[in-house]
């Protein structure tokens, strides 16, 4: 976990666009198990926002972990903007793209994650 908390720091912080200090890191045993996810992140009505990694997620390989961070920091940055829109959309997937490509993620593990 502590490595998952790093290294979504730092690429938030690479990100330039968020308040990393303000975003909630969570591990969750159960998020795997019951919706087959390895993160997701959360938006409060107040603004504040969570990520939360599935302990699977502190398994995987570093470049794995990174796509899987530069997904789910592709979602807090659409979140953050007025003209947010939701979900798995062409912005989406070029934003992911442009984080893992900035921090070094091999272009078919970017592919696979940024979906
Ligand atoms: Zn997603």
């Amino acid at each position: 976990m502590i490595n998952l908390v790093t290294l979504f720091t730092a690429m938030c912080l690479s990100v330039g666009v968020l308040d990393c200090d303000d975003i909630e890191i969570k591990e969750s045993k159960s998020l795997w198990k019951v919706s087959n996810t390895l993160a997701r992140v959360t938006l409060y009505v107040s603004g504040k926002s969570t990520i939360t990694f599935s302990t699977k997620a502190s398994k995987l390989n570093e470049q794995s972990q990174k796509a899987l961070i530069a997904h789910e920091l592709a979602h807090l940055v659409l979140f953050s903007r007025k003209d947010y829109t939701h979900g798995h959309n062409r912005e989406h997937y070029q934003l992911c793209r442009k984080i893992a490509f900035e921090n070094k993620v091999s272009k078919n593990k970017s592919k696979s994650l940024c979906k």
